[in-house]
């Protein structure tokens, strides 16, 4: 007899979002050898690591080369400095956090992926459009899940009136990737309290909170109550240009505690045996990250790209196409112009413009008829993308 596959892969997308945007390009670039793409498509950043985390990483890597500061395995949750560094982060935001509720990882992407093992079969509820790792996890472990529509009547952000009541685990991202849309701190009051109300549990991803401006929550834990009904996934990403690099954190606070079980005890267990830990040398670039020189250069970094978002949201404005975003968030979500498909739109950009984007339905089916521009192009690549659009948009 054959050996068994999962079928629940059946029920993802046969090539993942940014596999297929690939794909067409390759297939433009072969048939125009000449073409200059631009690419604002794939929220990868483009500027390099700063002075304070490349001098950690080339000390670091000296470290290694010697005998008596030789390190081999790392411990699966992170070296202390590195969690007491996350921790002091946070104090930013008035967050006091232990070290021991952070894990350190070698990303977002991964512990949104792994979380997925901590819980049982549980009522999944998934904002759409977003991310598409929430959902293409969960359907890989066969989760039901119920998806709650961001959309201009909601500005966005969907509100926990769209649920039953019932118990499930939350996804929320915010600032969202792709709509940018970001949650003020009476619409995540509303949200602890349906969680805490319902048993629910709150996966929290805040990956674009470096780019807030203005009395946003950076952290749920802001919010009273939170500890007890929310994880928080964040990533040095988009904050550092970690991309590349790979760190990031799962903060589960002690007071989370579901049927008598500490969450981040099961975390701890499930890292344990599935994880090996972050290099050294990347930990050690992450701490350089998060020390207060480390931040104000990463704070360059963020500067440059909102630089570039405000051009991008400036010719959408003058040529009359609707959009959201650019602001709290280095995505640009727009809408179609001429009533186009999201894909129409995106071979259309790529044919005639040879600008590359994302299609919004790319994030779920709420964003059809829209479009995902990003602002981590070079400033040049931005303003000839910028020139294109105002001469053929
Ligand atoms: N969460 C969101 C909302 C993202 O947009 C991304 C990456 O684009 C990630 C998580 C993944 O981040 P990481 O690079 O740390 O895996």
């Amino acid at each position: 007899m054959a050996i068994k596959l999962n079928k629940n892969f059946e029920n993802i997308k046969q090539s993942y979002l940014f596999s297929e945007i690939a794909a067409r390009v390759r297939k433009y670039s072969a048939e125009n050898s000449n073409a200059k793409i631009i690419r604002l498509g794939i929220g990868d950043v483009t500027l390099p690591l700063t002075p304070t985390v490349i001098s950690a990483m080339h000390k670091a890597v000296d470290e290694m080369a010697n005998q008596s500061t030789f390190r081999g395995y790392a411990p699966e949750y992170g070296y202390d400095f590195i969690r007491s560094a996350v921790a002091d982060y946070y104090k930013k935001f008035n967050v006091s956090l232990l070290a021991n509720e952070v894990f350190v990882s070698d990303g977002a992407k991964s512990d949104i992926g792994n979380i997925v093992d901590i819980f049982g079969d549980n009522d999944i509820v998934i904002p759409d459009p977003v991310y598409p790792v929430y959902m293409d996890s969960n359907l890989m472990s066969g989760r039901k899940i119920k998806l709650i529509l961001a959309s201009e009547e909601n500005d966005f952000l969907p509100m926990p009136d769209l649920l039953d009541g019932g118990s499930a685990v939350i996804y929320l991202c915010s600032p969202n990737n792709p709509t940018g849309a970001v949650y003020n701190r009476e619409q995540l009051k509303v949200w602890v309290s349906y969680a805490v109300k319902s048993g629910s549990v709150i996966i929290f991803d805040s990956a674009y909170e470096a780019y807030i401006k203005g009395n946003y929550p950076h952290s749920i834990y802001e919010i009273e109550g939170a500890k007890s009904c929310a994880i928080e996934i964040c990533s040095l990403s988009k904050t550092a240009g970690f991309t590349g690099t790979r760190c990031a954190w799962t903060v589960i606070p002690d007071e989370l505690v579901i049927d008598g079980v500490k969450l981040n005890t099961r975390w701890a267990r499930r890292q344990a045996t599935k994880f090996n830990g972050v290099p050294y040398v990347i930990q050690r670039a992450a701490e350089a990250a998060l020390t207060k020189q480390g931040q104000s250069e990463s704070a360059e970094l963020v500067k440059y790209y909102m630089n570039n978002a405000r051009l991008i949201s400036d010719v959408l404005k003058k040529k009359n196409i609707w959009y959201k975003g650019g602001i709290c968030s280095p995505y640009i979500w727009l809408k179609c112009p001429n009533n186009m498909g999201s894909w129409e739109f995106f071979d259309y950009l790529l044919e005639k413009l040879q600008v590359v984007g994302t299609p919004g339905e790319g994030f779920g089916k709420g964003g059809e008829g829209y479009f995902r521009l990003t602002s981590f192009g070079s400033l040049e690549a931005t303003l000839e993308a910028i020139s294109r659009f105002d001469a053929k948009l």
